[in-house]
């Protein structure tokens, strides 16, 4: 006998979870299907999404139902159209050997006519959203007063949505005797209230501990400055090749701007959110699904809906502001029996948050390190020589092949690989090469160009000895660097060099205008001033270039500084549009 079977279920149902290939029940299925099969009972499951609740009150749900009769028999509410949609299909496919049986999906944006005219010609379960279903009640467009079941799906969701109300309303129109059957990923207190408001001394099963993230997730956190978060977001995307991921903004302005900057810098990414018309949405969800996108930018209320299994990586931009949405994001991810991770990003003063959310989903978070560039340019290298080897070939290269040979016969195979490998990889290189270390763990950070305020300091190596004093050496940057005088403060000048800042946005233009810059034939030399502490970073490692003035040179040392260090702004970071990245990942994509 199959562990389905020993469920209790009958020849139709096992026929479909035969073809749907469930090999085992999972936990919730298996705690809940035979109290429902067997008891006329009011019940409260609690687990986590991606646990195979559908199938836990769907599967009895079926065998309850009586196919011959066409009064509507269960109504299972679901907080989201997409929801609703997803559960009319499991249905239907659990039960498409079940004849009779009809499953009609009833939610807004779409022709409330269609819909009743479905719901007429007979449907023994209707799946609804709230408020359309609210909607048809008032219209008298459905019966609902002689079902028999009641499945309230996603409760903690749907109360999250403010669906009080409506619940309140429709169960008022169904029949007292009826069961309801609660599925929620968390019990706050609201879903305890509707509980206790609606339901008969429910059977309570739990699995895993309530409130706690599916143990398929691990929990990871990156400590950044906060401007790095854009930069630290590539980082963990280019860490992870084959990542499929969803990333969560707190706000629709911060997903859609995230999601942007992403596709400018050639990632296959898309936003969600609520600005979003429901057929742009549908696209989304669509190329999601598909996996045309692999980094799906979205906000807390539009991703409720997703369900996708696969998801690798659930990415937290930023930390939500209540710990119940961090658990929803974090069961995206880790589905259908799969492994995730989730990712924070924060800053230092967020740590702490971290510390609650452990302490509430019972879990604990990694601290992990933003990898470097050159880890990353060696997982891509990996990564390319594993897509090479599992390539299939396609022969159409044949009829080629002699003249391709002819141009590369002087090459040993040795050399032909480096030779491909540095086509296919210089890009990726060169746009890491500089990566500068993301990381602003511990307290010990020192000697961030960041000078506290959000300006940079820089040191420059004319001073007075080439005729400046602080006034006219402001003017000369204003020019050069056509910046306003406000712009520009703090500008000190010394015998042989000076410092100044600029806000840190023009970091970038400040450093690539002196990249190359000569005054009367010397080259003149601008780099981000170090304060002290800044030993102990990792990687992005810059060796400067001579700066060949002769004697000034040894003048300036003898002034103490030392110019011996790394500069710690890497324009590759900022600028971004990497022209290398970007070819790279669309390429790699357009053969999926
Ligand atoms: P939840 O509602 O708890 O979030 P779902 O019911 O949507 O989870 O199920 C998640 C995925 O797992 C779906 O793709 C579903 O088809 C699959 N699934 C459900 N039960 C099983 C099972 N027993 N064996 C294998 N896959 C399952
Ligand atoms: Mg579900």
């Amino acid at each position: 006998m199959n562990k389905f079977e020993a469920l209790g279920l009958g020849d139709e149902i096992l026929k479909a979870v035969n073809d749907m290939g469930f090999e085992t029940p999972s936990e919730v299925q298996e705690k809940a299907i035979p109290i429902l099969l067997n008891e006329d009972t009011d019940i409260v499951a609690l687990a986590q999404t991606g646990t195979g609740k559908t199938a836990a009150f769907g599967f009895p749900l079926i065998e309850k139902i009586d196919s011959k009769s066409r009064i509507t028999q269960g109504l299972i509410l679901s907080p989201t159209r997409e929801l609703c949609l997803q559960i009319t299909n499991e249905l239907k496919n659990y039960s498409k050997y079940v004849s009779g049986l009809h499953t009609v999906a009833i939610y807004g944006g779409a022709s409330i006519t269609d819909q009743a005219k479905q719901i007429k010609r007979g449907a023994q379960i209707i799946v609804a959203t709230p408020g359309r279903m609210q909607d048809m009640i008032n219209r008298k467009l459905v019966d609902i007063s002689n079902i028999g079941y009641c499945v309230l799906d996603e409760a903690d969701e749907m109360l999250n949505m403010g669906f009080y109300e409506d619940i309140n309303a429709i169960l008022s129109h169904t029949p007292k005797d009826k069961n309801t059957w609660l599925f929620s990923a968390t019990m706050p207190k609201e879903v305890s209230t509707i509980a206790k408001r609606f339901m008969n001394t429910p059977v309570e099963i739990t699995v895993g501990h309530k409130n706690t993230g599916s143990k398929n997730v691990s929990h990871e956190y990156y400590i950044v400055n906060s401007r790095d978060r854009y930069a630290a977001l590539k980082r963990l995307a280019d860490a992870n090749p084959d990542i499929f991921s969803v990333i969560f903004c707190r706000t629709k302005r911060d997903t859609q701007k995230v999601a942007e900057n992403l596709i400018g810098d050639g990632y296959n990414a898309a936003a969600l959110h609520g600005d979003l018309s429901q057929n742009q949405r549908d696209l989304v969800m669509k190329s999601f699904r598909n996996r045309q996108i692999q980094m799906l930018v979205a906000t807390d209320v539009a991703a409720r809906g997703i369900d996708v299994d696969d998801v690798t990586h659930v990415i937290n931009y930023q930390l939500p502001d209540e710990i119940e949405t961090y658990t929803h994001r974090s069961g995206r991810t880790g589905r259908a029996g799969k492994s995730g991770v989730s990712m924070v990003i924060v800053s230092k003063s967020e740590v702490r948050k971290i510390k609650s959310v452990e302490r509430i989903i019972k879990k604990s978070f990694e601290k992990k390190e933003i990898p470097s560039g050159e880890e990353i340019c060696q997982v891509q290298l990996f990564h390319l020589a594993s897509d090479i080897g599992k390539a299939e070939i396609n022969h159409e290269i044949d009829t080629y092949l002699p003249s391709i040979n002819e141009v590369l016969e002087e090459f040993s195979k040795e050399e032909l690989i480096k030779k491909f490998f540095s086509v296919e990889f210089s890009r990726f290189h060169n746009y890491y090469k500089n990566a500068r270390d993301l990381n602003a763990s511990g307290g010990e950070r020192g000697g961030d160009s960041d000078s506290g305020d959000g300006s940079t300091r820089y040191f420059i190596n004319v001073g007075e000895k080439d005729g400046f004093d602080w006034m006219t050496l402001k003017d000369f940057l204003k020019e050069v660097l056509e910046l306003g005088g406000d712009s520009l403060s703090r500008v000190d000048v010394k015998e042989s060099f000076s410092f100044f800042n600029t806000s840190a946005e023009h970091q970038e233009r400040v450093l690539s205008i002196f990249e190359d810059f000569k005054m009367e034939g010397r080259k003149v030399n601008v780099e981000i001033s170090k304060g002290s502490g800044s030993g102990g970073r990792r990687g992005g490692g810059r060796r400067r270039r001579d700066n060949g003035g002769g004697g000034f040179k040894g003048k300036r040392r003898s002034d103490g500084f030392k110019p011996k260090g790394k500069r710690r702004f890497d324009k590759n970071d900022s600028k971004d549009s990497g022209g290398g990245l970007r070819r790279d990942r669309r390429k790699r994509s357009d053969r999926r």
